[in-house]
């Protein structure tokens, strides 16, 4: 029966051709998942690195220009968040306290969280100087948090 023999040689040969390249392909998938695990450590490392950077920026550091663009791009950004922050809160008839931070009432003279005074937005009925922390600042941003 040497016609079977051969043609079971012949099956179990490409047999183990094939499991020799489905072996490869695993091992290149498996290549390809490291290889993507550290692009994505090397991802997250540039991510501290532009946090650390940005620290040093806030600190007045002094950066490498493409750095401090960058930095300043960061800040717009997060000046955006802010604003848009705000938005929802005032939709929400919420703001934050200046002091503390807390969600509190827009209506509310005083914050019930840490009793700093708050202003009470445009109500004509009440003539305080309400020229103290008005956001008058020429972009320097409060170091209270
Ligand atoms: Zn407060």
């Amino acid at each position: 029966m040497a016609f079977f023999e051969n043609i079971s040689r012949k099956v179990s040969d490409t047999a183990k051709a094939a499991a020799r390249k489905s072996g490869d392909l695993m091992e290149v998938t498996k290549l390809n998942l490291s290889i993507g695990a550290e692009e994505d450590k090397i991802k997250r490392k540039y991510m501290e690195i532009g946090k650390t950077i940005y620290e040093a920026y806030k600190k007045g550091e002094e950066l490498p220009y493409a750095c401090t663009d960058l930095c300043e791009k960061v800040k717009e950004y997060e000046r955006n968040i802010e604003e848009m922050k705000a938005k929802v809160l005032q939709l929400k008839g919420l703001k934050n306290c200046p002091s503390c931070g807390a969600e509190l009432d827009e209506e509310f003279a005083f914050c019930p969280k840490c009793g700093a005074k708050q202003e009470v937005p445009e109500k004509p009925s009440e003539p305080e100087d309400s020229e103290e922390s008005e956001e008058s600042d020429d972009g320097e941003e409060c170091t209270c948090d």
